[in-house]
């Protein structure tokens, strides 16, 4: 079975077991953008705990965050950890957000996509993957997430071989799977879920409803590292089938997976 038809199984077989996993939690894509910042390193029971004291202070709006001064917000997210570097990393963002677009989170994410993508790669403290998630799961822009999770199932699966980069992993998902933000969505969801209550260090395949699947105990031979990131390569709202994609609201449900 080609490593397309592998991944659209794992994402059918993911999606049949689980449904939708409606991530990511957050009542705004403001909120959703602070929260990516803050789970970096720190599991979401802390992130919702520092989300919620932001809440209390009435402060989870770009422009109030922005108006704190840096020990403040430091205390305030205190519980997800790191808190000082988090505060700089979200000082930062927020130097972007309210000095350049006006406090407009929806103008900072909207336009060309891999320009939107550079200018939060620009940020001190933002990542590939902090970036993406702020993208997909803020912005409703069709990029896919790639994490320590799916590097992981990909590579006990012999979908990959070897330390493929970041940029690779997410052309291989980019050039499988339809461009559809809502597709995205779900699917990395439903990779973080099965990483997270079985396929941990050590693996729990025996109840993991992935076993058997795309090579794993089946022998599944390894496919080559793949190119250049999608996201990078491709100058408009389409993936690399060159589709349009469905953007906005990445929350919606888009292409089905089965
Ligand atoms: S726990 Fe086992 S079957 Fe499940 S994803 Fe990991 S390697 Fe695959």
């Amino acid at each position: 079975m080609d490593r397309r038809k592998r991944l659209l199984r794992i994402g059918e077989t993911l999606e049949r077991f689980f449904g939708d996993p409606h991530w990511w939690p957050g009542e705004s894509p403001f909120e959703v953008a602070v929260g990516a910042i803050l789970t970096q390193n720190t599991n979401w029971a802390n992130v919702e705990r520092a989300i919620g004291r932001l809440k209390a202070e009435g402060v989870l709006e770009p422009r109030a965050l922005h108006g704190l001064d840096d020990e403040t917000l430091a205390d305030l997210i205190r519980p997800s950890g790191y808190f000082r570097i988090k505060a700089k990393r979200l000082k930062a963002f927020l130097d972007v957000l309210c000095g350049d677009f006006g406090g407009e989170l929806e103008q900072m994410l909207s336009g060309d996509l891999p320009q939107a993508r550079q200018r939060l790669l620009g940020i001190s403290g933002i990542g590939e993957e902090t970036a993406d998630s702020i993208l997909l799961y803020a912005g409703g822009r069709p990029v896919f997430v790639i994490d320590a999770y799916t590097r992981r199932i990909l590579s006990r699966h012999g979908i990959i071989d070897g330390k493929p980069t970041y940029g690779e992993l997410q052309h291989l998902f980019m050039t499988c799977l339809p461009c559809d933000a809502g597709l995205y969505n779900r699917y990395h969801a439903l990779i973080v879920e099965t990483g997270k209550r079985y396929c941990r260090k050590e693996p729990r395949c025996g109840a993991c409803p992935l076993r058997g699947i795309a090579g794993r105990d089946g022998g599944g031979k390894t496919g080559p590292a793949v190119a250049e990131p999608a996201v990078r390569r491709r100058g408009r709202e389409t993936c690399s089938s060159g589709k349009k994609s469905s953007r906005r609201d990445s929350r919606k449900t888009g292409t089905p997976l089965s």
